[in-house]
């Protein structure tokens, strides 16, 4: 752990410059607005340790798969996600010197994220090996109302003399990833123009032709007083920048505005990036900084206004949500079916690929409750446009007849991870896939999407399903063999209990789904059908078969569901038992040392429990629970949460807060030691459902919301809000009494501890605790 932050409800703080923190705070301090992002890098020079990070959504490398040992079935490439060019860029030198954070002495060293903003601000004191001394304010932001629009306001105030300062601001499209091999570079220039108070920098990815132009203008003031300007002009082969210089006497403050349009190709016309961007460019100048800002700020209260969620009494919990609900909208805001939510977000190269099966089973839930239903949507119809795909990785590995087999990372569809162990037997992801239907479905009621679009994908996934399992004679029994499940630290495995569990849950939801759609739809059922070439007769008895004979392994002694065949076979050792020293373990381990272990890195049958909760009776919850949260590390950052809602579930409140802290702080305090690497954005969804579902025991049954709030010792209060077929609810809970608010919508009807209550619109109610 590393809390080097200053705890604050809606802002997250670094004070004093500690180099060493320096790449955990570009991660930290990132921002982004759906379309872009970057790490908060220094607009000046620094010759510290950095990793450099900006990047546009859906812009990636197909980096070509090489591996000692061809396994038939590997994918072509790694999808790698870019460091575009940088557009943040502003050398300044003060009377002729550089101004780098390494090599100066700083003092009052603040760098702020305003959360319910959405600006980064940096200030600081900076004695120049010169001994000439400036102040530095630095405030910058992606625009989320023009998404192709970031400004930064730098400003730099002489102290200690009288002289020149200059100002660089530049582009530079001279990059690189930090996970390239043999410093490869991925981006070809295009074209390079600059001229007095303005710059345009065109790139191309050296595979798949994905174009970026980014423009640049300028202005500078001093006190406030706009300034006549003789730039000089630079342009390179890669990199286009201008020179401005000004006298300063000791007092006084310069102000660069700098404007940037950042277009892709996604977006725009190859021939036209260019004029496009100095347009963007040109109005973004027009509208100017301060009216930039101010749409900028409002359009951030609105999105606050929907999925804060507030903790009245423990402040390190408040900015810790705050900071996953921040993150997440700037990662994903729904508008685009072809984008999705990559684990690090915009934090990070790590992981490389966009889509995990992290957004079905993490992000869908989030969104489901904070945004209209359109964004959920986007996200289950990105899968059903890679259906053929899926349906080809899956032939690629032997499968036939429309089996699907949806990749565990992917860009476009096609699977990008070549660790065999997970690209092959990582399939569980299939499950999450499906499950996200459903969850769509029962939270907004929009039964049509099946008919629509989501009967194909199950039907895919079934069909996979009902191939990757094979009738064991020993067993007399359904088994599945050679899979990974969610708990990473466990290769190639049989009867995965997870796996199996949801695997079958498949077969039987879609054949529900199936039913549905007839019944509604005869027309459109037989269309699927006919299109599937779907042999219902034989299909669906096989499917039934296999529902009704699945092995699952249990552990007969105590009723545990085992997560694989032979779990108790290992020394039963507990996360209390190792050295501290050693943790996390896959940073100290060899991995054959992990594979043979019971250290469980994730939540795996707990992460089926989870999901099918309504299934299994409190006992067996917490039995399950009991076994496996002693054994699981949480070295995935997707644990912690799943674990704290089954706590709160049987009522272990102070587990779950300590799991809830956990989750939401994790990369606030660095937990794993990781957060260099970028942020685990995805994760964070899963940190607000440790509030809404484990505290605030938000569950949807029989198309009616359910509360059963519980409040740790630590908190005075807690209120979320929840978008639910067509209601928008405020839920406050405090020691005493839960209270609805029924913010948009018609009447609604619900449970809220163990009665139902009906909430007119626009009312509310308010029951006491027991
Ligand atoms: C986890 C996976 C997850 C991936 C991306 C891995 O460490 O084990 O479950 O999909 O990270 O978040």
């Amino acid at each position: 752990m590393n809390e080097y932050l200053k705890h604050d409800e809606w802002c997250i703080i670094e004070e004093g410059f500690k180099p060493e923190n320096h790449r955990a705070s570009e991660s930290i301090f990132s921002l982004g607005n759906g379309n872009m992002g970057q790490r908060a890098m220094f607009e000046e020079h620094y010759s510290g340790k950095t990793l450099q990070g900006t990047y546009i959504a859906g812009v990636y490398y197909p980096d070509k798969t090489r591996v000692g040992w061809w396994k038939n079935g590997y994918p072509e490439y790694f999808a790698k996600v870019l460091n575009a060019p940088n557009w943040i860029g502003i050398d300044v030198k003060v009377n002729g010197e550089m101004l780098d954070l390494a090599s100066c002495k700083v003092s009052d060293f603040v760098r702020t994220l305003n959360m319910q903003e959405g600006i980064l601000l940096r200030s600081f004191i900076a004695e120049m090996p010169n001994g000439n001394q400036i102040k530095v304010d630095a405030k910058r932001f992606l625009s989320i109302v023009s998404s192709e629009v970031g400004a930064i306001r730098y400003s730099v105030k002489t102290l200690n003399f009288d002289g020149k300062i200059s100002f660089h601001p530049y582009l530079d499209a001279d990059v690189a990833n930090e996970d390239s091999n043999y410093d490869e570079k991925f981006w070809d220039v295009l074209s390079c123009k600059s001229d007095k108070g303005e710059g345009l920098i065109t790139a191309k990815t050296k595979k798949l032709d994905f174009h970026v132009c980014i423009g640049m203008k300028y202005d500078v003031y001093k006190d406030g007083q706009k300034l006549e300007m003789t730039p000089s002009v630079t342009e390179e082969a890669k990199y286009v920048a201008n020179t401005v210089e000004f006298e300063v006497r000791k007092g006084e403050e310069l102000t660069i505005y700098k404007y940037a349009g950042v277009l892709s190709s996604l977006n725009h016309n190859k021939t036209e990036i260019q004029a496009n961007a100095q347009s963007v460019t040109a109005k973004a100048y027009a509208k100017g900084y301060d009216s930039l800002l101010k749409e900028h700020v409002a359009a951030w209260a609105s999105k606050w206004a929907h999925s804060d969620i507030t903790i009245e009494g423990d402040v390190a919990a408040q900015q810790a949500i705050r900071f996953n609900i921040f993150q997440l909208n700037q990662t994903y805001t729904g508008e685009d079916q072809r984008l999705n939510i990559g684990p690090k977000g915009f934090t990070g190269e790590k992981y490389g690929g966009s889509t995990y099966w992290d957004t079905e089973a993490y992000c869908v839930p989030f969104y489901l409750s904070t945004s209209k239903p359109e964004v959920t949507r986007n996200l289950l119809i990105y899968r059903h446009k890679q259906l053929q795909k899926a349906i080809e990785n899956a032939a690629k590995l032997g499968f036939t007849d429309g089996a699907a087999l949806y990749p565990m990372v992917t860009m476009n569809g096609e699977e990008c991870h070549n660790e065999w162990e997970i690209t092959f037997e990582e399939i569980h992801r299939n499950g999450a896939i499906a499950f996200a239907i459903y969850n769509y479905i029962r939270h907004t009621d929009d039964k049509k999407y099946l008919e629509e679009y989501g009967l194909d994908v199950l039907i895919g996934i079934s069909r996979f399903w009902s191939q990757r399992v094979n009738y064991s004679e020993a067993k007399k029994k359904y088994v599945m063999l050679g899979v990974t499940g969610p708990n990473e630290y466990e290769n190639n495995i049989n009867n995965n209990w997870y796996t199996s569990t949801i695997a079958n849950w498949c077969l039987k939801y879609t054949q529900e789904a199936m039913a549905h759609v007839k019944k509604t739809n005869s027309g459109r059922f037989a269309e699927i059908m006919a299109n599937l070439k779907f042999d219902f007769v034989k299909e669906t008895a096989k499917w039934n078969d296999i529902i009704d004979n699945m092995y699952y392994p249990i552990d007969e002694e105590t009723g545990v569901f085992l997560q694989q065949d032979g779990y108790m076979d290992k020394e039963q050792i507990l996360a209390v038992d190792l050295d501290p020293k050693v943790r996390p373990i896959n940073q100290h381990w060899s991995w054959d040392r992990i594979l043979r272990s019971c250290f469980i890195k994730q939540a795996d049958v707990l992460q089926g429990i989870y999901l099918f909760e309504d299934q299994f009776d409190d006992a067996t919850i917490k039995k399950n629970y009991d076994f496996y949260e002693p054994r699981t590390l949480h070295e995935s950052s997707l644990s912690p949460c799943i674990h704290s809602i089954l706590a709160s579930r049987i009522g272990d409140i102070e587990g779950a807060y300590d799991l809830y802290l956990r989750t939401s702080r994790l990369d606030i305090d660095d937990y794993n030691k990781e957060v260099h690497e970028g942020l685990h954005i995805t994760s964070m969804a899963g940190t607000w459902m440790s509030i809404v579902e484990g505290f605030g025991g938000m569950r949807v049954s029989n198309g009616q919301l359910i509360f059963k709030p519980l409040i740790p010792k630590e908190w005075k209060s807690y209120s979320f809000k929840v978008r639910f077929r067509g209601n928008l609810l405020n839920v406050r809970v405090s020691a005493d009494e839960v209270g609805v608010i029924n913010e948009e919508g018609e009447d609604i009807s619900l449970f809220l501890i163990d009665d139902e209550y009906v909430i007119e619109k626009n009312s509310s109610l308010v029951i006491e605790r027991a």
